[in-house]
């Protein structure tokens, strides 16, 4: 038995003003044929859990590239004609497929077509044939009726912060092999609730996420039913098909499938204000965070949310902490020229920045301060812990400058705060802080929630702003709350 597998993964953010193009992936990872296995075997990665899938099924695992990038605009037509035409290669390559293994984020929007991943899986369908495939997908999928279509078997992540991928990865290559010797026959139904949910409701250690978590893991329990996936959308995808969905995967049994996606599909819907946010704004945030005396308080920046596509320079809580003289406190700002400048000056030097704010118009105006520099680093570090564990990141140069009680850590890449050690790669130990600004929704939980004495949701401008009625959605279908 063989199975050629691969991934092309990323969540398109229809607002954001950065293209992305083949180079989105090559700089963040982007990894072709043995290299893939040899990266990424051993890591919390959907990959990690292919191939040791293929051991424990006994199937022959033929990798073909692993593209992921970070959250930005849509994919352009090149940069996915490349990377298809890598696995249509390796297909003709290779005889006797039996099977494909892919990750996929399902929030792709892409210039061939708004659906990406849909369109991924089209293209596959046209040089494959009826060769089963099965697809992995982020929690923030955006499913549609196309991915269901195409693909054989969807299975999602159960959790966000995202720390299952290697079972969810495990989980499709047990499912693949079992349809590929015909012990299975499996049938796909989804519901979707015509609704959106913003990121930050969508944590599903917490209601309302882990009531319909709950409510999948019994629906998984019954006989006849192989797989349930509960989505919950991706907010800024200006697609038809936006927002949440239930996938549920039968032995060939498909009126049981659908009733069971619609009665999940049904709560969501009855659950829908619960998913409605309700952050604090800034000036209460960062006076709670200063008076708090449980440390470190994290403020997490939900409107620059950088693994949702925002670019990590927003200045407004930033601005909130030098203003009111903040001390103990560290933020995080994607600021490449700042960075050079730092760097040009040296570790000790004072300096004059414009830091941040440079992006686009919706995440503030640029900050001058005199700072002085007290260290510059490669960037370079790698993960430890539940999220991500084993892959190594790369923020570009990095500079920390310290204004005050502030301290400000410059990079050149922008980078989600998934994991403790890229504070600790620049010689900040996260515990003996008092406030850290995190760019992130929820994502950051995984690291900071063991570590944090407090945790205040924000209520940031931003391209992840929970306020949904500020972007000029086009193409989402009609009727969906809280739209209307
Ligand atoms: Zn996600």
């Amino acid at each position: 038995m063989r199975v050629l597998a691969g991934g092309i993964y990323h969540e398109s953010h229809s607002f954001s003003n950065i293209p992305t193009d083949i180079e989105a992936f090559k700089s963040v990872l982007y990894l072709q044929g043995r290299e893939v296995v040899e990266e990424l075997g051993g890591t919390v990665s959907e990959m990690a859990g292919f191939i040791e899938g293929a051991e424990k099924y006994g199937f022959e695992l033929i990798p073909t590239l692993w593209a992921w990038g970070l959250a930005t605009g849509p994919v352009t037509a090149a940069a996915l004609d490349e990377m298809i035409g890598v696995v249509h290669q390796a297909y003709q390559d290779n005889d006797g497929i039996d099977g494909v293994l892919f990750t996929l984020h399902g929030a792709m929007v892409s210039e061939p077509l708004p659906d990406g991943d849909g369109y991924i899986l089209s293209r596959f369908r046209e040089f494959m044939g009826d060769v089963h495939i099965a697809v992995t997908l982020d929690l923030h999928a955006n499913i549609s009726s196309l991915m269901v279509e195409k693909a054989d078997i969807i299975v999602g992540y159960d959790t966000y912060p995202h720390i299952d991928q290697v079972e969810r990865g495990l989980e499709a290559a047990e499912l693949l092999a079992r349809a590929i010797r015909d012990e299975i026959k499996p049938v796909m139904s989804m519901a979707k609730p015509p609704m959106v949910v913003v990121p930050n409701r969508q944590f599903t250690a917490e209601a309302p996420m882990k009531h319909l978590f709950d409510l999948a893991i019994e629906a998984e329990a019954e006989p006849g039913v192989l797989s349930v996936t509960v989505a919950g959308g991706f907010a800024y995808s200006d697609v038809p098909e936006i927002g949440p969905a239930v996938v549920v995967i039968t032995d060939n049994n498909a009126q049981l499938g659908q009733q069971r996606a619609d009665a999940i599909a049904d709560r969501f819907w009855e659950l829908r204000d619960d998913f409605v946010p309700k952050p604090a704004d800034i000036p209460t945030a960062v006076q709670r965070a200063i008076e708090s005396s449980s440390t470190p308080v994290i403020l997490a920046d939900v409107g620059d949310n950088i693994g949702a596509g925002t670019p990590g320079d927003s200045t407004f809580i930033l601005s909130e902490l030098l203003d009111k003289g903040a001390t103990d406190a560290v933020v995080i700002i994607a600021d490449p020229s700042s960075v050079e400048k730092a760097v040009a000056a040296g570790v000790g030097e004072r300096v004059s920045l414009q830091i941040g704010g440079k992006t686009d118009r919706f995440h503030g105006e640029p900050v001058e301060v005199r700072a002085e520099v007290t260290l510059i680093s490669n960037g370079v570090f790698r993960n430890r812990g539940q999220m991500r564990d084993g892959i190594v990141e790369d923020m570009g140069r990095t500079a920390v400058v310290a204004v005050g009680g502030v301290k400000i850590v410059l990079t050149e890449k922008k980078m989600p705060p998934w994991n403790l050690e890229q504070l600790r790669s620049v010689g900040i130990s996260p515990e003996s802080q008092k406030i850290i600004v995190v760019k992130s929704a929820v994502a950051f939980r995984a690291a900071y929630e063991p570590i944090a004495g407090e945790i205040i949701e924000v209520d940031s401008p931003g391209l992840s702003s929970v306020n949904l009625g500020q972007f000029n959605f086009k193409n989402i279908r009609p009727g969906l709350f809280p739209f209307s």
